[in-house]
């Protein structure tokens, strides 16, 4: 096959945000849950959706460009591997996370990235991640948007850091700004002997409560509503954040940290969760992913992926030691410290 000229490349990656749009309303539509049972035509989808028959076969049809859908011969679509992670409620679905991307809040925030790399600062101005949290505070559906975008997300790699990191030798496990439980509920149950807290702000462990239970977690799993910058919950061997670090600035993180370290046992063990940018950029996928991260963190709450030089450097500060960063076969990695 001949190569693609410069040009043709450079095109093909101005598509990415046509390519997002494409997924959020193929998402919003609900297409992939309604191929479930098996194909249908494009009339047969608008329908059942509301759309108009013909702007939907378009869609589709671009969707079956990059293999989300299959069309065959008699116009009729049907789901592929792909696909099948638009569907809702099953296991390892990401529609939420789709439908976080291309929600107008999300994508009108990065419409003004040229502003951020302009300011330094994220789109909502100098205060950063409180803002970002506040806002989704006023905004119950954008908070809702957000937390079930973070279970997807994170329920896509946690079968991963399970296997990765041997949480068998905690007695509790304290998971700091842990969302909706997703990872804490997996780690606890490949670990039977073990206990966990998860604590996070007070709508968001609300919020978490019915999936624990549901879960059947609730004699080993405690839920714990507070603010990381006051104190974390103490009592535990072992403090795992994940996607939390990353969310702040150097001062905000160390401010984390120092509460963890105040809390945690001489000898227990700190666990950030999070996308190492490696320190020097290669153009794999996994990491186009953590530098497209980087200027999330950028435009949406003012926190920074780092480097594993750089956590160093910030554990250092707040009284730890990196013991060791254990890579997963996902872009996250476990960096584990302990007291130094
Ligand atoms: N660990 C989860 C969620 C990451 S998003 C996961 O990886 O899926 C960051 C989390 O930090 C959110 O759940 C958010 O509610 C929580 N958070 C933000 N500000 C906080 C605060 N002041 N105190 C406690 N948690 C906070």
């Amino acid at each position: 096959m001949p190569t693609r000229s410069p040009a043709l490349v450079l095109l093909d990656l101005l598509n990415g945000y046509r390519v997002t749009q494409a997924l959020y309303v193929a998402a919003r539509l609900g297409i992939a849950d309604r191929l479930a049972t098996g194909p249908k035509t494009s009339g047969e989808l608008a329908r059942a959706s509301g759309a108009h028959a013909g702007a939907l076969r378009r869609l589709l049809r671009a969707l079956v460009s990059f293999g989300v859908f299959a069309e065959d011969a008699g116009d009729r679509f049907a789901l592929t591997e792909l696909g099948a992670l638009l569907r809702d409620n099953v296991p390892g679905s990401l529609r939420a996370g789709v439908i976080f991307y291309g929600d107008p809040r999300h994508w009108k925030a990065w419409s003004k990235l040229e502003e951020s790399v302009s300011s330094g600062e994220t789109v909502w101005g100098p205060r950063a991640a409180h803002a970002f949290f506040e806002m989704n505070a006023k905004d119950p559906e954008g908070a809702a948007i957000f937390n079930a975008a973070m279970t997807a997300f994170t329920s896509a790699v946690d079968a991963a850091v399970v296997a990765a990191y041997d949480f068998s030798r905690f007695a509790t496990l304290v998971d700091v700004g842990g969302g909706q439980g997703a990872l804490i509920s997996s780690i606890l149950r490949a670990n039977p002997d073990l206990r966990g807290v998860l604590f996070d702000i007070p709508p968001v462990v609300e919020g978490a409560r019915a999936r624990v239970a549901g879960a059947g977690l609730t004699d080993r799993l405690q839920l714990v509503a507070g603010d990381v910058f006051t104190s974390v919950p103490p009592g535990g061997d072992a403090y795992l954040l994940k996607w939390v670090i990353h969310d702040w600035d150097d001062d905000q993180s160390l401010t984390i940290l120092r509460n963890c370290h105040r809390a945690m046992p001489a000898d227990g063990r700190l666990l950030l969760a999070e996308r190492v940018v490696p320190e020097r950029i290669d153009q794999t996928a996994d990491t186009q992913s953590i530098v497209l991260a980087d200027l999330n963190m950028l435009v949406l709450t003012g926190g920074h992926e780092r480097t594993a030089t750089e956590y160093g450097v910030l554990l250092d500060r707040a009284g730890f030691t990196l013991t060791r960063i254990v890579p997963t076969p996902t872009p996250l990695s476990m960096i584990e410290a302990k007291r130094a």
